[in-house]
């Protein structure tokens, strides 16, 4: 059988052998004879994997002194409540850029909690582009920003000006290129686009910036109480965290963020040439703001659609149709996917030519 090439916009596509390991420690883990989905998280061998975890984060993303390095459950849109819990004084005031759903989300989650103005939004142009020159005023809490707008297919490349500490959703670009951890307050990322399996959440906190909200918080609120005690309060997601460690471990030895920023330049850089040049497809973002993660685009002639996913399904292309709120395609190029996938989808764009 012949490789499937998935696009899926996440859960998403992890490295092969990443599969193969976790599936390995599946059935024995560490030599133990026993599954990893069977042992204590408070075992030696899990606490050790936790630790070379945060240790490879630290070191591949460069976390500077003075940060902390979490993991926690419930997804990014836990975040969106967690952030503002955490970090919005009772008597403060959030910024926030709107760039689409995962922004809207995490907008009405602060709006629960305290002061939050929305700053900019591109809703006028159906989240096409990121807002530029936003004028952030000085006395926020923070400015919440999404780095990379999943459904609807802009990314940030020049982060806002602020003089308020940066909160940013990376759920879905974490990981894909170099980055200065320091000119952030924090980062947040759901694992499941670029790290790992589904259930475990990726957080990158200033310490300075924790403990001044003034409430009284569940500690599985509360961001110090995860600090404090390693990720691990309570029973963590040990199996999905171990999938993020083999991933962490692929990058690394494979070249870091600067070896991943080239190929992911490389594979959205086909892709666009591709949808630019063909007469039959049109992208549906700006230029300059179009995602290496994901590629949004459509058919000019909806009506060519049963024909192009026939195309597709030769091709075993799987995971293309966009969120239903943007219509037309959406290729997720995520850190796993190798450029010989997306070559199979440029071909199937020309053989779609060929056949129009
Ligand atoms: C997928 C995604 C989310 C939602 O993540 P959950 O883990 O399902 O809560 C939030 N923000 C962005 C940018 C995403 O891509």
């Amino acid at each position: 059988m012949s490789k499937v090439h998935n696009f899926s916009a996440g859960p998403s596509i992890l490295p092969q052998e990443v599969i193969k390991k976790a599936a390995e420690a599946v059935l024995d883990f560490n030599g133990s004879s026993l599954s990893l989905l069977e042992v204590s998280h408070r075992g030696k061998d899990v606490v050790a994997f936790v630790d070379h975890n945060i240790a490879l984060i630290k070191e591949i993303l460069g976390v500077p002194e003075g940060y902390s390095v979490i993991y926690m459950q419930g997804g990014a849109s836990l975040q969106f409540h967690m952030v503002p819990l955490n970090l919005l004084k009772t008597n403060g005031k959030a910024g926030y850029i709107d760039t689409g759903t995962w922004a809207n989300n995490a907008i009405k989650e602060a709006k629960r909690i305290g002061g939050t103005q929305v700053l900019a939004s591109s809703a006028d142009k159906n989240y096409t582009y990121i807002p530029k020159n936003v004028a952030v005023p000085e006395d926020l809490d923070y400015l919440h920003i999404t780095t990379n707008n999943t459904i609807f297919g802009t990314e940030y490349f020049h982060l806002p000006k602020s003089s308020a500490p940066i909160v940013a959703d990376m759920s879905s670009d974490i990981f894909s290129r170099p980055i200065n951890v320091a000119e952030y307050g924090m980062i947040y990322a759901g694992a499941q686009k670029n790290l790992g399996p589904a259930g475990v959440t990726l957080a990158i906190v200033r310490n300075d910036l924790l403990g001044k909200h003034g409430r009284d918080l569940s500690p599985m609120l509360d961001y110090k109480v995860y600090i404090d005690k390693e990720s691990m309060f309570n029973t963590p997601p040990v199996f999905a965290m171990y999938v993020c460690m083999l991933t962490l471990e692929w990058l690394k030895a494979n070249g870091g963020l600067t070896w991943i920023e080239q190929r992911n330049i490389r594979k959205a850089e086909m892709l666009y040439a591709e949808i630019d040049r063909n007469p039959l497809f049109v992208g549906t973002v700006a230029t300059e703001d179009r995602s290496r993660m994901n590629a949004t685009f459509l058919l000019k002639d909806e009506t060519m659609e049963p024909a192009f996913n026939a195309i597709l399904k030769e091709a075993r292309i799987s995971g293309l149709p966009g969120h239903r709120s943007v219509g037309g395609y959406r290729a997720s190029m995520y850190n796993a996917m190798d450029v010989d996938s997306v070559q199979a989808l440029v071909d199937a764009m020309r053989e779609m030519e060929r056949r129009a």
